[in-house]
């Protein structure tokens, strides 16, 4: 039986055991098939405040993982395949019939990018494949874009990346854009743009030196064609990783978790969300650090029993 248990060890789950070990609460931290989360697949990071001359992902994330052990929090890798959350203690199965117990639960599960699924590109994350536009950017400066999608977070990174890029292609396999009608309007109004409508992506294309292009099939002829680039942004969509949830945990109809503004509460009391998880809109690593923390000490007082979470009711 833990006190706390949190499920999750990118910077918002890290930063929450940092804090409840050195409340002396003595966390368990459940490592699951990524550990570090997003942050490890990528390479420099250059606007977490504290490292002027930036950080590589992997680094940031095994130092927070160091703090958090240097204060007591235990680690165990595994995949939780259900919760009951229908009574406290809390009862978390994972994969091999195992059953551990806590008082307390701290989501931070994050979510996983969309990818394509096609031939090189995951071979090529962090030598030109990425899914993040306002971490990787800086690194394209004067060199060749695509940005594949067609919804909003498409037509955002494609207008934000047109900062660094000498040319921006925007590649979507359908004709119409699914995108809101203003964020359509920003990106067609911006001259950098260019639009490949109608183009399935087949396969990422690279060299020794990273990626060289795009090989795509005109759906209209059918044909393939290559658009050269240095940089292939995948912007189709994130996963919030809660289903192993089973739906005891509210959500939006995009499966992130609904936290009580202001705070890390969610609809059960006693279970916390932190980190993009419960982030659809900010998704920066350190606004899930930040989101970490809060969860850490809205768990805390909770175990002090300073806190009655009656706020549910009011969401209807
Ligand atoms: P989204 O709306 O689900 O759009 C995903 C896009 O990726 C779609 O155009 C889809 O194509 C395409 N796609 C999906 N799978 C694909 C595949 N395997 N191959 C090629 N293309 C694929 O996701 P999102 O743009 O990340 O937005 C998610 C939510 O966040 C939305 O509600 C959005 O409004 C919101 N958001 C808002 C803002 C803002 O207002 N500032 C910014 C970002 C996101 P199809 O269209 O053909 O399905």
């Amino acid at each position: 039986m833990y006190k706390s248990v949190i499920i999750g060890t990118g910077p918002a789950g890290l930063t929450a055991a940092i804090y409840l070990a050195r409340a002396n609460l003595n966390p368990l931290v459940i490592e699951g098939p990524e550990p570090g989360g997003q942050l490890t697949t990528t390479t420099e990071v250059e606007n977490f405040p504290g490292f002027p001359e930036g950080i590589m992902g992997p680094e940031l994330m095994a130092n927070m993982r160091k703090q958090a052990e240097r204060f007591g929090a235990q680690f165990r890798s595994g995949w939780i395949n259900s919760v009951d959350l229908s009574k406290r203690p809390f009862t978390l199965s994972l994969e091999g019939g195992e059953t551990l117990q806590a008082e307390t639960l701290i989501i931070s599960t994050g979510a996983s990018a969309k990818y394509l699924g096609i031939p090189g590109e995951k071979d090529n994350v962090g030598r030109g494949v990425s899914t993040c536009a306002t971490c990787d950017g800086f690194f394209f400066r004067g060199k060749k874009i695509i940005v594949v999608g067609g919804g909003d977070s498409a037509m955002e990174e494609a207008n934000f990346l047109t900062r660094f890029a000498s040319e921006l292609t925007l590649v979507h396999r359908r004709d119409e854009l699914r995108a809101s009608k203003i964020m359509q309007d920003r990106a067609r109004e911006n001259p950098k743009i260019s639009w490949s409508l109608n183009r399935t992506p087949l396969e990422v294309l690279s060299g020794e030196n990273g990626v060289t292009g795009l090989k795509v099939r005109n759906n209209e002829t059918g044909e393939e064609e290559i658009i050269e680039a240095q940089g292939v942004f995948v912007a189709i969509g994130h996963t919030p990783n809660t289903k192993f949830l089973g739906g005891q945990v509210e959500t939006d109809e995009h499966g992130y978790i609904i936290t009580k503004p202001g705070s890390s509460e969610t609809n059960v009391p006693g279970v916390f969300a932190c980190g993009d998880v419960q982030d659809n809109k900010y998704r920066q690593a350190i606004t899930a650090a930040g989101s970490g923390c809060m969860a850490a000490l809205d768990c805390e007082k909770f175990l002090e029993g300073a806190v009655t979470q009656d706020w549910s009711v009011s969401l209807g």
